[in-house]
This record gives C-alpha cells, sequence and structure tokens, in this order.
C-alpha cells in the first residue's frame, strides 16, 4: 500500500519550493495560470518518500485554503488486492455523459427520489446514452457525471461464468431509438449492505437539511475499514448502505466487492478500473 498526495499550488506561495523538488528528484507539472501572472505547479509525493515529512509541514503554510491543495490516494500492490478478503471496486475510465445531456445534472430522468440538495437517488430506470462506445484496450467505463459503472458483454458472460453472485446486468438504451446497447451494460450490485463504514478522524460526515440523509466524505487516505456483513457470506459485490460525498451535489455508495471478484478481474487483465483492499472486521 502507497499513500500518493496529489498537490497544487500557486508558484508565487512558495518559489524555493521548486528547487527542493528538483533536489529531491520529484517530477512535478507547470501549468500557466488562466487568469493570473502566475504558474500553477502541481506534483504527486509518496508518504513513503524520504522528502514527505518535510513536504507536509511545508504546506500548512503552503497551500492556506485552497480546496485543491492536497488529495490523498492509495494505491494497492496486486497481492495485497489478492489477499484481501474484499475490496472496493473503482472506476478510472472516464468518458461520456449520461442523456439528454443538456438536462440530465438538474433532471436525471433515470432517478427516483433524487434529492437536489445532496443527490442521493434511486436509479429506477435504465441510461440513456448516445450510441454504442469504441472500447479499444479498456472493459470498464463511467460516465463524467454519476457513479455508475458500465462494462462490455465479455466481462458479464466471465461473471456468469464463474458463478459470481449477486450481479445484476442492466441495459443502456441508445437515445435516440430507446434500442438496447450491445455492448456496454450496467454492473450494478443486487444487494446493499446493513453498514458498516468505520469513521475515521479524517472522515467528515454531513446531514441533508432537505431529505435527512446522512453523507461521509470519501475514504482516500490507507485502508478502508468495513465490519463484516452475513450478506457478504452470499454475495460476490455489495453496495455500501453509506452514501459517501459531503460537499458535493451528488452522492454514490461505494462497491464492494469480493476476493473472487477480484481475482476474476486481475486474472483476465481487465482495463479501467481500480481496487483498493478492505480490511474486513
Ligand atoms: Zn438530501
Amino acid at each position: 500500500m502507497d499513500i500518493i498526495h496529489h498537490i497544487a499550488y500557486w508558484d508565487s506561495w512558495n518559489k524555493p519550493l521548486k528547487k527542493q523538488l528538483e533536489l529531491e528528484h520529484i517530477k512535478y507539472k507547470v501549468v500557466e495560470g488562466p487568469t493570473r501572472k502566475d504558474d500553477f505547479i502541481s506534483f504527486d509525493v509518496s508518504e513513503s518518500h524520504p522528502y514527505w515529512k518535510q513536504i507536509s509541514k511545508l504546506q500548512k503554510g503552503l497551500i492556506g485554503r485552497i480546496k485543491y491543495g492536497d488529495i490523498p490516494d492509495t494505491y494497492f500492490l496486486e497481492t495485497e488486492i489478492r489477499n484481501a478478503e474484499w475490496s472496493r471496486l473503482m472506476v478510472e475510465n472516464v468518458k461520456k455523459y449520461p442523456q439528454p445531456y443538456a438536462t440530465w445534472v438538474t433532471n436525471p430522468v433515470n432517478y427516483d427520489d433524487f434529492c437536489r440538495n445532496c443527490g442521493t437517488h434511486v436509479q429506477a430506470r435504465p441510461f440513456l446514452i448516445q450510441a454504442e462506445t469504441k472500447w479499444g484496450y479498456f472493459h470498464f467505463f463511467t460516465f463524467f457525471w454519476g457513479h455508475a459503472i458500465f462494462a462490455r458483454k465479455m466481462v458479464f458472460d466471465a461473471i456468469q461464468r464463474n458463478h459470481l453472485r449477486g450481479v445484476t446486468r442492466m441495459n443502456l438504451l441508445i437515445r435516440r431509438n430507446g434500442e438496447p446497447a450491445k455492448d456496454i451494460f450496467q454492473l450494478v450490485p443486487a444487494n446493499t449492505t446493513r453498514g458498516g463504514f468505520f469513521l475515521e478522524k479524517d472522515i467528515k460526515t454531513s446531514r441533508c437539511r432537505k431529505c435527512g440523509t446522512r453523507k461521509f466524505s470519501y475514504h482516500n487516505r490507507g485502508i478502508m475499514r468495513y465490519k463484516r456483513d452475513p450478506l457478504m457470506e452470499d454475495a460476490d459485490i455489495l453496495y455500501t448502505q453509506e452514501w459517501f460525498g459531503v460537499g458535493r451535489k451528488d452522492a454514490n455508495r461505494e462497491v464492494l466487492i469480493s476476493n473472487r471478484f477480484a481475482r476474476l478481474i486481475l486474472d483476465s487483465g481487465w482495463k479501467g478500473v481500480r481496487m483498493k483492499a478492505v480490511d474486513i472486521v
């Protein structure tokens, strides 16, 4: 497990830092600022890097109140995923938009009980998409909006052959004619846990003033702990009961997959997703 921080700052906030990064062999990107005569610097640094301790101290003065200052993320080794009882399934290949594109964000036509304030919802109908997709190298994708998981037919065929339990395959409809897409389907867990997310100290919570739903901030740093659920005995994929996305207008449940499911993804070499181990306690 390696915890990586994606850090960004304006060059003028800390002129000497760039030099330091060079001395420490940490690569950075420079983007010219859009509205001011200042460069925007971004770099990734692992907590296992010897310079991290100093960076984390420097940052306190460096980043200030800027929201995008430091986003941690956690990467697991393949062996860690192969040994984990359960993992989180994260889609990394982001493309396309749900239809109708112009109104979907304010009026997601396939959702029921959609809360405009916090984004919680029930997906009652299939997503509409403009056309079939060219998959190329990938086997999974997610839209720029929402958190739905889409996969090729071959993925579902393998899921069936391997008797993975608790998987629902949902159609996507081509908007123009209402016909189901032939090689894109939505991967939907049939069941939801009873809840078991551990509230660690860097996790924030919020309660929607409109619908009363509690949300959690995304678990980005380290391994997520989750209470063992009786459904884990009989399923290879589950939604968390918990909603995530504090401070955002959208919300999602995380998708947990069993060791068998994670191994199938790794053994098949499917691309477009990443797994994060979960500590089931
Ligand atoms: Zn709400």
